[in-house]
C-alpha cells in the first residue's frame, strides 16, 4: 500500500482547498492515509485522529492503542494524549502556529466540534467533506489485489452454504455459516449476512431469523468478507427444488440486467447510464417498479463508499474504480431475486471479479 502517495496526494488536495491543517478522524480515512488500523467502537469512543499539515504527520491517541499507532503507521509521528483529544489539539497548535484546522463534517459529530470550539480559542475550524474518500474512489493494483482476496474468500464460504442448503434449515442457521466460514479462514464479516428466504426476499435488507427455508421459494443471500481491512458484496439468489416459471424469468430478466450492464460499462460513462443500461432490462420485462435501489456502489475500505453507481448523484466512472452491480427484482407477498457482482472500470470496459460461480441457466 502506498502510504507516501497517499499522504503527498492528500497535503495537494488540502492546498487546493486552501487548508493549513486537516484532523482525520473516520477509521477507513485515517487507515488509508496512514496504516493505523483500529476501528472506533462508536461515534463518541475514537481510537485516535491523523492531524496532517504541509509538514507534520501526526497520529493522535490514546495510551490504549500506541503501541499499534507506531508499529502500523511508520510514516506518522505518535503523539499520545492522556486529557483528551481537545486538550493535546490545544498544546500543539501554538507549538505549529496553526490559524484554522480542517474537520470532517461528516463524521465528527456536534458535540466534539463543540468542545474543539471551545479549546482551540482564535483558532478557525474547517468544515471540509470527501478529501480523502476522493482519493479513495480509485484503487491502487495493491487494493485491488486485496478486495480480490477478500472476495475469494467469501465466493469460498457462500459456495459451501449453497451446497448446505436444505428445506428445514432457518435463516439465522445459514447466516451463522456465513460468519463462522469466514471466521475459520481468519477473515470476519464485511456487514451482518442477509439471508432472506420466501416473502422475505422481497425486503432488500431483511434481516435473517427463525424462519425456516423451503422448497419452492427464493433465497437471497447478501453476504460479504473483512480481509486486511477490505471489504467483499455479493448476492446470490438460491432456489431449492424444480424451478418455477415465475423464478425462472425473474431470474433471467435480473442476470440480463447484470450482463448488459457489466458489458456496457466503461471509464467515462456517467453512473446514470450505467444504472440505465441495467434498469432498462428490467423495465422492458414490465418489473421496472419492482428495482427501488440504484444499480450498485464503490467498495474498499467500507461496504458502501463512492462511487454510488445511481441515477441519483450521478459522477464519471473512472478506471481503478471498485464497484458493485446488483439489480434486483422484489415481489412482495412471493420474494426476490437480486444478483450482485463486484467489477472494476478499466482502461476500455468492466472486468467482473471473482468467479462468477453459483448463476443459474435455464
Ligand atoms: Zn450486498
Ligand atoms: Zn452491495
Amino acid at each position: 500500500m502506498n502510504y507516501v502517495g497517499r499522504l503527498a496526494a492528500l497535503r495537494e488536495s488540502m492546498a487546493q482547498a486552501d487548508l493549513s491543517a486537516l484532523l482525520v478522524s473516520r477509521p477507513e480515512n485515517r487507515r488509508y492515509i496512514s496504516g493505523f488500523k483500529a476501528d472506533d467502537g462508536a461515534l463518541t469512543e475514537s481510537s485516535g485522529h491523523l492531524l496532517v499539515t504541509p509538514d507534520q504527520a501526526l497520529l493522535l491517541t490514546d495510551f490504549r492503542y500506541q503501541e499499534e499507532a507506531a508499529e502500523e503507521a511508520p510514516g506518522f509521528a505518535v503523539k499520545v494524549y492522556t486529557k483528551g483529544l481537545d486538550k493535546l489539539l490545544a498544546e500543539l497548535v501554538p507549538e505549529l502556529g496553526l490559524k484554522s484546522i480542517g474537520f470532517e463534517e461528516d463524521y465528527l459529530i456536534f458535540r466534539q466540534v463543540k468542545t474543539l470550539a471551545k479549546e482551540l480559542d482564535g483558532v478557525e475550524l474547517k468544515p471540509t467533506s470527501d478529501l480523502v474518500a476522493d482519493l479513495r474512489i480509485i484503487k491502487e493494483p495493491a487494493e485491488i489485489r486485496a478486495i480480490e482476496d477478500s472476495l475469494a474468500l467469501i465466493e469460498e464460504v457462500l459456495d459451501g452454504l449453497f451446497n448446505d442448503l436444505r428445506p428445514g434449515m432457518m435463516e439465522e442457521v445459514a447466516a451463522w455459516r456465513i460468519i463462522s466460514g469466514l471466521h475459520e479462514r481468519g477473515a470476519g464479516i464485511a456487514f451482518e449476512p442477509i439471508v432472506a428466504s420466501g416473502p422475505n426476499g422481497a425486503k432488500p435488507h431483511a434481516v435473517p431469523g427463525s424462519r425456516k427455508i423451503r422448497e419452492g421459494e427464493t433465497i437471497v443471500m447478501d453476504v460479504g468478507a473483512r480481509l486486511e481491512g477490505y471489504r467483499s458484496d455479493i448476492t446470490r439468489t438460491a432456489w431449492l427444488g424444480p424451478f418455477s416459471d415465475k423464478f425462472k424469468e425473474v431470474y433471467s430478466v435480473v442476470r440480463e440486467a447484470q450482463l448488459t450492464a457489466a458489458e456496457g460499462i466503461k471509464p467515462g460513462m456517467s453512473t446514470e447510464e450505467a444504472d440505465a443500461l441495467a434498469r432498462k432490462v428490467i423495465e422492458k420485462a414490465g418489473y421496472g417498479n419492482a428495482f427501488g435501489h440504484s444499480l450498485g456502489h464503490g467498495v474498499g475500505l467500507e461496504t458502501h463508499e463512492p462511487p454510488s453507481v445511481s441515477p441519483l448523484k450521478s459522477s464519471e466512472l473512472k478506471p481503478g474504480m471498485i464497484h458493485t452491480i446488483e439489480p434486483g427484482i422484489y415481489l412482495p407477498g412471493w420474494g426476490g431475486v437480486r444478483l450482485e457482482v463486484m467489477a472494476e472500470v478499466t482502461e476500455t470496459g468492466c472486468r467482473v471479479l471473482g468467479g462468477l460461480n453459483r448463476f443459474y441457466t435455464f
